[in-house]
Order: C-alpha cells, then sequence, then structure tokens
C-alpha cells in the first residue's frame, strides 16, 4: 500500500493520552512527520504490551523533539499549564485530545461521582483543551487545528455504556460547536471516531481481539477485525494536516465499517 506524508516539520503538537494506546501512535505518527511533540498525560509510563519506552523517549531516539508533561485533563489549569509549555516550542499548532476513561454503568447503578468523573476526564477534558488551545492560536492569529477523539459511542448506544456513551455524545457537539466559533480565526477543529480498538482501554486489547474474532460484538465488523491504534493516526494527522483546509466540524469513523448498518 502507497504512503501519504505530511509534514509537520516547524509545529509543535499536544497530544493528551499520549503515553498508551490510541494516543501514543498519534503522538509518535505526529513525531515521525516532524514536528514537537508534547504528551500531556497524568502518567509517562505506557500501558500497551508492546511497548517498553514512554512514548517522548521514543521520539527521542528517533531523532525528534518530545517532551512529556504530566497532566490531568479533568484539571483546566493542567491544560493550560500544557499550553504554556507549547509556548517554549513558538505555541500549539495543532491540540489532539485523546485522553479517556471507561466505566460501565446502566441507568439504576451508575453513582453520581462515577458519573461526574467520567464526564470530568472524557467530556470536560476536552472541552479544556480546546477552550486554551484556541485562546493560544487565537492570540497569536496564525490558525491552527484541533482534532478530538470521540467514538463511535458518539453516535451509537450500547447497554451498560450510558456513562461513556454520553461523553463521547458530548464531544461530536463539542467539536462542532467549536469548529463553527474558530472557523472565522482558522481554527478547523474535528473528531475522529474509532471502532473497537485493540488497546488496554477498557476490557483490554487481548478480549477485544478474541471478542472480534469469537463474533460476540453487538454487531459483526464488516473488515473483519479489531482496530489498531496505528489505523487511528493517520486519519489525526490528516485532520490536522493542510491537506484537510476545508474541513471543520467534521466527524471521521474509523471503525471497519461498524457504525455503516
Ligand atoms: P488507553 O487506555 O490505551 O490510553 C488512554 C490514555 O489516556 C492513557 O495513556 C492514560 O494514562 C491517559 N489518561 C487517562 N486519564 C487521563 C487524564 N485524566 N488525564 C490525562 N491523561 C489521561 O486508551 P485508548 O484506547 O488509547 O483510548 C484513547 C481514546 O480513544 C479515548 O478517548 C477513548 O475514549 C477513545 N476510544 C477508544 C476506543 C477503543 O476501542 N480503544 C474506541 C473508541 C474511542
Amino acid at each position: 500500500m502507497g504512503s501519504v506524508a505530511y509534514d509537520f516539520e516547524g509545529d509543535t503538537v499536544i497530544v493528551t493520552g499520549g503515553s498508551s494506546g490510541i494516543g501514543r501512535a498519534i503522538a509518535l505518527a505526529f513525531g515521525n512527520a516532524g514536528a514537537t511533540v508534547i504528551n500531556a498525560d497524568i502518567t509517562p509510563e505506557t500501558k500497551d504490551a508492546d511497548a517498553s519506552k514512554p512514548t517522548h523517549e521514543v521520539i527521542q531516539d528517533d531523532g525528534g523533539r518530545a517532551v512529556f508533561v504530566e497532566t490531568d485533563v479533568s484539571e483546566r489549569s493542567d491544560i493550560e499549564s500544557v499550553v504554556e509549555a507549547a509556548r517554549e516550542f513558538g505555541g500549539v499548532n495543532v491540540m489532539v485530545n485523546n485522553a479517556g476513561w471507561f466505566t460501565r454503568g446502566d441507568l439504576f447503578s451508575v453513582d453520581a461521582e462515577t458519573f461526574h468523573r467520567i464526564h470530568d476526564i472524557n467530556s470536560h477534558g476536552v472541552f479544556f483543551g480546546c477552550q486554551a488551545a484556541a485562546a493560544d492560536m487565537r492570540d497569536r492569529g496564525d490558525g491552527g487545528a484541533i482534532v478530538n477523539t470521540a467514538s463511535i459511542s458518539s453516535t451509537h448506544a450500547q447497554v451498560d455504556q450510558i456513562p461513556y456513551d454520553s461523553t463521547k455524545g458530548a464531544i461530536k457537539m463539542i467539536t462542532r460547536g467549536a469548529a463553527l466559533e474558530l472557523a472565522g480565526d482558522d481554527i478547523r477543529v474535528n473528531a475522529v471516531a474509532p471502532g473497537h480498538i485493540a488497546t488496554e482501554f477498557g476490557s483490554g486489547a487481548e478480549q477485544k481481539e478474541e471478542s472480534v474474532e469469537a463474533g460476540d460484538l453487538m454487531k459483526p465488523i464488516p473488515l473483519a477485525r479489531p482496530g489498531y491504534p496505528e489505523d487511528i493516526a493517520p486519519a489525526v494527522l490528516f485532520l490536522a494536516s493542510e491537506q484537510a483546509g476545508y474541513v471543520t466540524g467534521e466527524m471521521v469513523y474509523v471503525d471497519g465499517g461498524w457504525q455503516t448498518f
């Protein structure tokens, strides 16, 4: 298969939740494309079974520029500090609001604390990330791109997933609203919606692969395999790139066709 090379040389990219899974693949891809990468995660340690070094060290070993900034995305002041840290590298050009948390619970069993917590991380974290990055981009007057990690759960409900699904639904509309408000400043805001991706998130990578093989998902994946973090990263790079200069407010599904029927 041919490859498309995106050039982010000279750009500073913040990736929240860049230590593991999808965020790690996104951060590494931006590093490969020449960007200075800031991994904003609660921990530099990766959960990925096939990885040993922290994301920023892998990029540095490859001759790139990357740093880790300890960040809890549910804390607005933490996100503001990351954007502040990006000023050292010329300011944030691309903000990827990717960090997320998963928990199950039906309408009656979810307690208020859990419901607040998942919204604090997943939807408030994305909102704070959009706010802080956009304010900085607007002040510098150079435009920019924001990509949020949504989900097939942004539009499709699953049993026992009201807490999670409601955060992802919010991300879809934060993306659209911010795209509308920021278009005049040449700041594009889009989202990527992953499907069933083999990471340690939720049930874990191995179990996700097994459930696809066993065919016990709510419905089959047309492309008949789980997704991998490396399937998501190219879509994020496209949405952040100048090649996507006329794309804003969009949510791109990368799900093997899961949501098509
Ligand atoms: P993961 O668990 O492998 O990685 C999540 C990363 O976010 C970790 O590095 C973790 O430390 C970090 N994180 C968690 N809470 C944080 C916080 N409060 N502040 C900063 N960082 C925090 O998960 P993943 O599968 O890579 O998920 C990444 C994103 O993709 C999430 O938003 C998730 O909702 C979304 N997503 C995942 C799937 C899937 O099947 N894996 C499907 C759709 C959407």
